[in-house]
């Protein structure tokens, strides 16, 4: 079996948007105390390219996140696998995620934060398929809205491939 994987969204397209996410957060979180916590692994990628669009003081940290194991399919339970390094009381958080598919992921860390007292927090999504959402979740800066296809690329894997593609993708197999 063959496998290849068809481009979905470019390199260009991808840098382009995260910019304009970056010009976003700087209006929105001048004078703040922005804090980013991204959400591993999928999303290193993204954020790496994310807080360097942002031109503000800000603090990164990060979150070991697992809701799938090796196949596609959300299972609905989110284990912390590494936790963050400090607290986020009385600060402004902004969860930075690769994608919002079923939803669970994210509602869980936002009830899971909200027990931590932050003065405020957003969630920042490179995609969103809202086709598969089987919670609601407010996503106050999205990249791009896609159609119900497994994506790799730009952090984004497939038992731990293709994470380092440039480009977002959906493989494809003959
Ligand atoms: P949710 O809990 O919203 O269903 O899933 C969120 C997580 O599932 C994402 O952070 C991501 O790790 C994984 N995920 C969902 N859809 C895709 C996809 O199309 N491709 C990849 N590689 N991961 C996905």
């Amino acid at each position: 079996m063959s496998e290849r994987v068809d481009t979905m969204i470019s390199a260009e397209e991808i840098a382009r948007r995260v910019k304009e996410l970056g010009a976003e957060i700087t209006r929105d979180y001048k004078d703040r105390n922005l804090v980013l916590v991204i959400i591993l692994k999928g999303s290193f990628i993204f954020a790496a390219d994310l807080c360097r669009a942002i031109d503000l003081p800000l603090r990164v940290d990060f979150l070991g996140v697992r809701s799938y194991g090796e196949g596609t399919e959300s299972s609905g339970v989110v284990q912390i696998t590494n936790d963050l390094s400090k607290p986020i009381s009385g600060q402004d958080v902004v969860i930075v995620e690769d994608i919002v598919d079923t939803g669970l992921t994210i509602a869980h860390l936002m009830d899971l934060f909200h027990t931590r007292n932050p003065s405020t927090i957003k969630v920042c999504s490179l995609l969103h398929k809202p086709v598969r959402a089987r919670v609601t979740v407010k996503i106050d800066y999205l990249g791009f809205t896609i159609e119900d296809k497994f994506v790799v690329g730009y952090g984004l894997d497939v038992a731990e491939r293709y994470r380092n593609l440039p480009f977002i993708g959906n493989v494809l197999r003959d």
